[in-house]
């Protein structure tokens, strides 16, 4: 039985999806193609040094556009011995692309992060969480670009991603064309209910500490907790005079979440601080070989069809 303050004998993991706040703004929103800012660079050095104070390891899901952009940045996260994982190269979501252009993307992404770091990337996490059941092909692709794991399926149903009928736990996934792939779903919780991602993103942003702490506590009773954050989740410093622009040409419906979107991130620092003091993080892929060793990791056959 675990009490209030022990430490939980299942060890968690935070990943950071390393990418820039603005320029992926300004495509996704307005169809404005820039290069990624120094920005990306200045918060992920605000992780880095968060995760030095506390001696934590951590896994990096990498853009490939911000490897290229700032290599030595890409060299220091490996220096400090956190894992570098890939986390595609422009950042389209991958049920708007075609298997091709998958396949291109995901590979391209590998290939710069492996030829900065020198070393294998076993781990994938797609662009804003972008496996669903109607692009279960991309898992295939993901296995043959390489990959160890994937850690893009969040087994609920949400607006714009999930899959809902998908294992909750970490678990093999025999796939079609015969490859196999371990995939590492973000944990969920149970809410009157309704299932909830809330160990990361805006829900690490908007929630008090001591409901992520609540969250925490329910998930690690049986399986890791996966911890997802953004380094631009951090940036309290204002957006170039470009982004108001822009945004002042949107109606309200759309301009209004990109207003929320900037809400209570000065908090995220002092949660992050919060969790690190509380439980043990361990890179991701150190957790799968835990369980690897232990022999604990289920298996599925995937099939062609649009479930499970
Ligand atoms: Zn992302």
């Amino acid at each position: 039985m675990q009490s209030e303050n022990s430490v939980p004998d299942i060890k968690s993991s935070i990943t950071v999806d390393l990418e820039d706040g603005i320029n992926i703004l300004m495509k996704d929103q307005f169809n404005i193609l820039m290069p990624p800012t120094e920005r990306a660079v200045i918060n992920t050095d605000i992780l880095l040094d968060l995760f030095e104070k506390h001696e934590t390891k951590v896994t990096f899901f990498i853009l490939g556009e911000i490897a290229h952009a700032f290599p030595e940045l890409i060299k220091k996260i490996d220096s400090f011995g956190h894992e570098i994982g890939a986390h595609g190269y422009r950042h389209d979501q991958l049920f708007k692309l075609t298997p091709e252009e998958v396949a291109t993307d995901i590979s391209k992404s590998k290939r710069v992060l492996e030829n900065i770091i020198g070393k294998p990337v076993l781990g994938y996490r797609a662009p804003a969480f972008s496996i669903i059941p109607e692009n279960a092909w991309a898992l295939e692709i993901i296995a043959e670009a390489g990959f160890k794991y994937d850690s893009s399926i969040v087994p609920i149903k949400m607006k714009r991603y999930g899959w809902k009928e998908f294992e909750k736990q970490i678990i093999r996934l025999q796939l079609p064309n015969n490859f196999t792939l371990i995939e590492v779903p973000i944990p969920v919780v149970s809410i009157m209910g309704h299932s909830f991602p809330v160990c990361g993103g805006g829900y690490l942003r908007y929630f008090p500490l001591n409901f992520t702490n609540w969250a925490f506590s329910s998930i690690v009773k049986d399986r890791s907790v996966i911890v997802y954050l953004h380094p631009y989740e951090l940036d309290t410093i204002r957006y170039p005079d470009f982004f108001y622009s822009a945004r002042k040409t949107l109606n309200i419906g759309k301009s209004l979440p990109l207003m929320i979107y900037r809400f209570k991130k000065g908090t995220v620092k002092e949660k992050l601080n919060s969790m690190l003091l509380k439980y043990k993080f361990i890179p991701l892929i150190d957790i799968i070989r835990t369980l690897e060793t232990e022999n604990a990791i289920g298996s599925i056959r995937l099939g062609n069809s649009k479930t499970a």
